[in-house]
């Protein structure tokens, strides 16, 4: 008589994209196979984490991330394997406008990310002023050396600011960068963010010169660009329904409503106590952000604990509009507008809305008769006033912003607003150095990994990037023993 063979067991904590993603790379990814038992459980009474969405006027829109990147293959690839390809959407707009010297102007051509690449293009576009121009000229005709030797990892804000002056920073580079974390590029590492600067900066030329040249390659001819972005018909959040079912149909058990409350390893295995339960495994994927994780290895190590909670959050909330067809100027271009900080409303005072999002304009497949969707984010990781404000009281602020901006009267249909306290995770200077600490402390463990949204990146593609990688690491190892 054949005796069954007990398989390893791995438990995931966290049901967001990051954890749901490794409980599919742990049940075989790409090759389905059972070789281990696989549980995941979610604090939250769904699984997602910052992907969600809901129904408005009878349309489904993200609350959290609208696309992600098509440029980084895993998040298009994902979707593929999971047999959404077909639905699978590309913006119906590009390009973006600024708010820069009292009014909406477009972004200047030949950006890379946010960084001006080429003066002529950046003096057409008239977002600064003469002397800002002219100071951002000198890295062409004189280029400002970094005297401060090899370039392990540097602020962006301070490295652009020697090179191309402040304004372009917080005009520019800001709002851009800054603003997809929620951060201040004052102190966001570059190392960690966008590495391409960091080369660029240690040459002895023109920052704007070696930039363009990691800038992607113009289509020839007759060619349609590539997408950047893309999302899927159904929201980004269908990505999460379709992961949920095909594990859930692998044999991953998956349990809502059920938050880690402790970590213990016995020494046959981890013990792991929960709100509901308490279970049992071999291995370990801790895929929940870094505030939790702290809480949860602080008995096992204080010094991973104390690395983790380096790693903070910034909050943001962002209002969906439903506005009447024609209730916006006919001429907004691109996707949607940026408003650097230092911009100020008519009263002197500085705006709430960070950006702007013609959802419907971006995403034609958002689009229905006799109404626009358009889409307000704000909040920082220094500007939490947003926070102070009701529903009603937040609404009605952003609703006057938008008034102002596009020197129209509005009286929204309907509006939804979803709020990300600490929804996204700052990788301030040396973040590399602290994620390399607290992997090594993971690691001495006995079979944890961790991932998610902290450490390698915080764009959809990269956090299934990195879950995968985790997952298998863990994999291998519990498979080898
Ligand atoms: C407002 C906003 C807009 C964004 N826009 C984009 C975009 O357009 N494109 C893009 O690519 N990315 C975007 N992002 C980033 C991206 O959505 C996130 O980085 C990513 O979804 C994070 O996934 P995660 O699984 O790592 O973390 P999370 O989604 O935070 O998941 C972690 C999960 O762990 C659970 N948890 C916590 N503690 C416990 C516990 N003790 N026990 C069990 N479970 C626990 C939480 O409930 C949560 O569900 C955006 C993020 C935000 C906040």
């Amino acid at each position: 008589m054949a005796t069954e063979v007990s398989r390893p067991r791995v438990l995931v904590l966290g049901g967001g994209i990051s954890g749901l993603t490794a409980a599919w790379a742990l049940s075989g990814g790409e090759t389905p196979d059972d070789s281990l038992e696989v549980c995941l459980i979610e604090a939250a009474p769904t699984f997602g984490g910052k992907i969600a969405s809901t129904v408005i006027e009878g349309r489904r829109v993200d609350l959290g991330p609208d696309g992600f990147l098509a440029r980084r293959p895993e998040a298009v690839a994902l979707a593929t394997h999971l047999g959404l390809s077909d639905q699978l959407r590309v913006p119906g707009a590009s390009g973006a406008g600024i708010f820069a010297r009292g009014k909406i102007r477009q972004m200047p051509a030949k950006l890379n990310l946010g960084i001006p690449t080429q003066w002529r293009a950046l003096a057409k576009s008239r977002v600064l002023g003469p002397w800002a121009l002219f100071r951002a000229g000198i890295d062409v005709v004189a280029p400002r050396h970094d005297l401060r030797g090899k370039l392990g990892d540097r602020a962006i804000g301070p490295l652009i600011e020697n090179k191309l002056g402040r304004r372009v920073v917080e005009t520019l580079v800001d709002p851009m960068i800054g603003g997809i974390h929620a951060g201040r590029v004052a102190d966001m590492s570059a190392a960690a963010t966008f590495p391409p600067l960091l080369t660029a900066a240690g040459t002895s030329g023109s920052l704007m010169h070696a930039l363009s040249a990691s800038l992607p390659p113009s289509p020839s001819d007759g060619e349609p660009a590539a997408p950047v972005f893309n999302s899927l018909e159904g929201s980004v959040s269908s990505l999460i329904d379709r992961l949920v079912e095909v594990v859930r149909e692998r044999g991953v058990e998956l349990l809502t409503s059920t938050e880690a409350t402790a970590l213990h390893h016995d020494g046959a295995g981890w013990e792991i106590t929960t709100t509901s339960d308490t279970l049992r495994a071999d291995g370990i994927v801790l895929a929940v952000p870094t505030g939790p994780a702290a809480d949860l290895v602080r008995p096992l190590d204080e010094e991973m604990a104390g690395l983790l909670e380096t790693i903070d959050y910034a909050s943001v909330g962002l209002v969906t509009f439903v506005l009447d067809e024609g209730a916006l100027p006919e001429d907004l271009y691109g996707t949607g507008l940026l408003i650097p900080s230092i911009a100020r409303r008519a009263d002197g005072s500085a705006f709430l809305t960070t950006a702007v999002t013609y959802l419907s304009s971006k995403w034609p497949h958002l689009q229905t008769d006799g109404t626009v969707l358009v889409r307000v984010s704000t909040g920082r990781i220094d500007d939490l006033r947003f926070s102070a404000l009701d529903d009603q009281a937040l609404v009605a602020q952003l609703t006057g912003e938008l008034e102002e901006l596009f020197g129209c009267a509005l009286r929204p249909r309907a509006t939804t607003v979803a709020r990300w306290i600490d929804g996204l995770p700052q990788y301030r200077v040396n973040h590399q150095l602290r994620v390399a600490g607290i992997e090594s402390a993971a690691d001495r463990q006995p079979n944890m990994v961790v991932t998610g949204a902290a450490y390698h990146g915080v764009g959809i593609p990269a956090c299934i990037g990195a879950a995968a990688y985790a997952a298998d690491l863990l994999r291998s190892k519990l498979l080898e023993t």
